[in-house]
């Protein structure tokens, strides 16, 4: 079965490249490195080492208050009373595991084949340049997030300064996908001509009954050195971490950041719905944005509220705090450490088609 991302990464890997973490490569990406002398896994903030690869007596994370004392760690297990599960076709079991660092381990094996409980899918592509926001979904571009009504598509032209957009007839109907064939075919490159200035909705009732399972730690196990996510392309390419980020609470997954380029690249828009999710037909209805509608679990510190769990067991909240603040220590991941929450993370801006960057924690493998 093909589906937008498992047919893109080609495109993705021919823009883009591997990079790798190569000292002699140019693609090499340095990160923060911050001593931790006391061995507690939390680095001093205020010594600091800018390389590719991890040096020795050094961690990824800068949440040591005091580098001369040893840290007692506050760890926080996995709750499985957050999910909103039911009895059939969204459940959580606890499960033998066997975690990225080598350890035996009790996972959460997640199953769920239902949408959101907690909000509704869609809409994703309006049908007429006249339509108002309501009739349509979001777009994620530099970093902010735009309403896709009628005059976004109707603008698109200007707003990607390309006159090969034009994603409507002469009466203003806007050319949407419609059945579960334009769908699958929307985002192949052999047919994709075809399917140029096409919005691509792919609707709830082509994935009805597809079940997902995810396996996460229900103790996070925080590393010196955070772990990688996997890239998109077929299964046992690389490595064998997960590309979802993580799980809602409403058990809808935070995926890799759509490739939006390549969507654009094929003149055809993908939107999201004002969840931040879209569908295709591989994984289903997922999220690529943060934007407030599933499940939020409010702090009584002013903290942002939780959202979610990592694919490493590490909470997941949102950007935000009660003053609209982001906080100003996250590492290279977006996380960041505090007494009451233990080792935690912070999405991104949704407009930056991005949740978090690495697992600060290790993964189960599957
Ligand atoms: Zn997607
Ligand atoms: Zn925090």
């Amino acid at each position: 079965m093909k589906n937008i991302h498992g047919i893109l990464y080609f495109l993705l890997f021919l823009s883009f490249g591997i990079s790798s973490c190569d000292e002699n490569n140019e693609d090499c990406t340095e990160t923060s490195w911050y001593q931790d002398a006391d061995g507690d896994s939390l680095g001093n903030p205020d010594i600091t080492i800018i390389a590719c690869e991890q040096p020795t007596g050094y961690v990824s994370n800068s949440n040591d208050q005091d580098d001369t004392n040893a840290d007692t760690i506050t760890i926080i297990d996995v709750d499985p009373s957050h999910f909103l599960t039911d009895e059939n076709d969204f459940t959580i079991s606890i499960v033998d595991c066997t975690l990225s660092d080598g350890t035996s381990a009790m996972c959460y094996e997640i199953v769920t084949s239902v949408g959101p409980s907690d909000h509704e899918m869609g809409p994703w592509c309006p049908d007429n340049i006249t339509d108002g926001a309501d009739k349509g979904g979001i777009w994620l571009e530099g970093g902010e997030v735009y309403d896709v009504d009628g005059a976004f598509i109707e603008n698109m032209a200007n707003f990607y300064d390309d006159d090969t957009w034009r994603m409507y007839d002469a009466d203003g109907n806007i050319y949407t996908t419609d059945t579960e064939e334009d769908c699958a075919n929307a985002a192949n490159p052999n047919v994709g001509a075809e399917y140029e200035n096409f919005c691509v909705e792919c609707l709830p009732s082509y994935v009805a009954g597809l079940s997902r399972t995810y396996l996460i730690p229900s103790t996070p196990v925080l590393l010196d050195s955070p772990e990688s996510f996997g890239i998109m392309g077929p299964p046992g390419q690389g490595s064998d971490a997960p590309t979802t980020r993580g799980i809602a609470f409403n058990g809808i997954h935070f995926d890799a950041p759509a490739p939006t380029d390549a969507i654009l690249g094929a003149y055809t828009l993908a939107p999201f719905d004002d969840a931040g999710g879209h569908i295709n037909l591989a994984v289903g209805y997922h999220y690529h944005a943060a934007t407030g509608l599933s499940k939020e679990i409010i702090q009584n510190d002013n903290h942002a509220p939780m959202i979610g769990y990592a694919m490493d067991g590490h909470a997941i909240f949102a950007r935000l705090d009660s003053n609209g603040n982001e906080p100003d220590d996250l590492d290279s991941c977006r996380g960041h450490y505090d007494e009451v929450r233990g080792y935690h993370y912070h999405v991104d801006k949704a407009g930056s088609n991005n949740f978090i960057n690495c697992m600060g924690g290790a993964y189960a493998i599957q």
